[in-house]
């Protein structure tokens, strides 16, 4: 995750830059944990990466295996823990799970679609005392509705985040970007605004396209770009008016590069403290400050990995799984530098972005180390020549990873 605001607020800071200590990669003592307790789903989202349904999906964890992984997760140095699904709403023990994770002191982060934060349970969810409510927006109206394949369901999730603020729990807005809901985006920003929501996460959909294209004239990488102008003059201003709030985005670490080059154009004297900053917070942390345990139990580098196990809480605990480096995609996730390849290697910004999404080079390409093909970022601003891209035959589609295969 990359937190905008906390950079963007340095950028303010007229103190002076007190960053003088060497670039530094930020390990945690255990990873931030997202646990999809659930696969079910009372909706079923164009993009939803665990291909939920409204059904019930057998062998899910029961509640005594639930509290066991987090006995193993506490002991193993986790500190937070997003619940997911699915819904994780739709599982009957959701507040038994959420209320004995708070009483552990872990940071406990409730990951909803809002269609099913009520009046019913809005008791129940206040009790918990989650640390933090996000609820996915797609869009207005509408376009949110298409996206989630539910009528009405943007009214559902918008109440939802509504009953939230009455409680004064900490809730933000999930956004997912993709080319069908562009238009949306500066209008969400304002709802944001005008809800009263100090939380906004942009999640850049995991799109791969094709490999060695053209980035300058990419359509997607045009608005992605445009997209994070806008987050970030967002943000700027409203700390300039003294309305701080939260923005943070997802799945392209590219983000940090780009900020940089940002600040480097509205705040040239501060940019080089922040390349500094930007360094020690490291980029891409799948498998390293990121776990992701499915329905199931299995131990996954991150929420798009679930075609690869690295091995299931119910027959090893969390921490073995976790630190075991005879597994070669973890202990090429868990190198510094990593093994990446193309321009990934090339690039002048390698530690500030750490190579990005391997899941999305694995899928385009097979090879888990392959340059990322979402990176948005010209030749000219990793640090290469001018472009000089050439059109190529699309790339091999996704197949399935086997281990011994690299
Ligand atoms: S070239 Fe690779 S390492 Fe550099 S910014 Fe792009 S994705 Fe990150």
């Amino acid at each position: 995750m990359f937190r905008i605001s906390q950079y963007i607020a340095d950028l303010l800071d007229p103190s002076p830059p007190a960053v003088a200590a060497p670039a530094r990669r930020r390990v945690l003592p255990g990873p931030v944990v997202i646990w999809n307790l659930i696969r079910r789903c009372n909706l079923a989202c164009k993009h939803c990466y665990t291909t939920s349904a409204d059904i019930d999906f057998p062998g899910e964890l029961s509640t005594r295996e639930v509290f066991a992984v987090m006995d193993d997760l506490k002991a193993s140095g986790v500190r937070v823990l997003i619940l997911s699904g699915g819904e994780p709403l739709l599982r009957p023990d959701i507040f038994d799970i959420a209320l004995r994770a708070t009483s552990m002191g872990f940071y406990v982060g409730l990951s909803s679609n809002g269609t099913l934060i009520t009046e019913d349970n809005i008791d129940a969810i206040e009790a918990v005392g989650f640390d933090y409510v996000g609820v996915s927006l797609d869009g207005l109206g509408d376009t949110h509705d298409a996206f989630r394949r539910s009528a009405g369901s943007f009214e559902q999730s918008l109440k939802g985040v509504r009953l939230c603020r009455e409680r004064e729990i900490k809730v933000g807005l999930r956004f997912t970007l993709t080319q069908d809901n562009y238009h949306d985006f500066p209008d969400l920003l304002k709802l944001m605004d005008g809800e009263g929501v100090d939380k906004f996460y942009l999640s850049h959909l995991n799109y791969g396209g094709r490999g060695n294209r053209n980035r300058r004239a990419d359509a997607v990488f045009a608005m992605t770009r445009e997209a994070m102008e806008l987050l970030f003059e967002t943000c700027l201003e409203r700390l300039r008016a003294g309305r701080p709030a939260e923005f943070v985005t997802g799945n392209n670490d590219a983000d940090g590069v780009y900020l940089l080059h940002w600040a480097r154009r509205r705040f040239p004297e501060r940019a080089e403290c922040l390349r500094v900053r930007l360094a020690q917070w490291g980029g891409n942390a799948s498998g390293v400050n990121i776990a992701n345990i499915d329905n199931l139990g299995n131990v996954h580098p991150d929420t798009f990995w679930w075609h690869y196990s690295l091995g299931n809480v119910r027959r090893r605990p969390f921490s073995e799984i976790w630190n075991d480096l005879s597994d070669p995609l973890m202990a090429g996730l868990k190198q510094n530098p990593r093994p990446v390849k193309g321009r990934c290697a090339r690039c002048a910004y390698l530690d500030v972005c750490n190579g990005n999404t391997r899941v999305r080079a694995h899928q385009v390409t097979g090879d888990p180390w392959a340059e990322d093909p979402g990176c948005y970022l010209t030749d000219e601003e990793i640090g290469l020549p001018a472009e000089t891209w050439r059109e190529r035959a699309a790339p091999p589609l996704a197949r399935p990873l086997s281990k011994p295969g690299f």
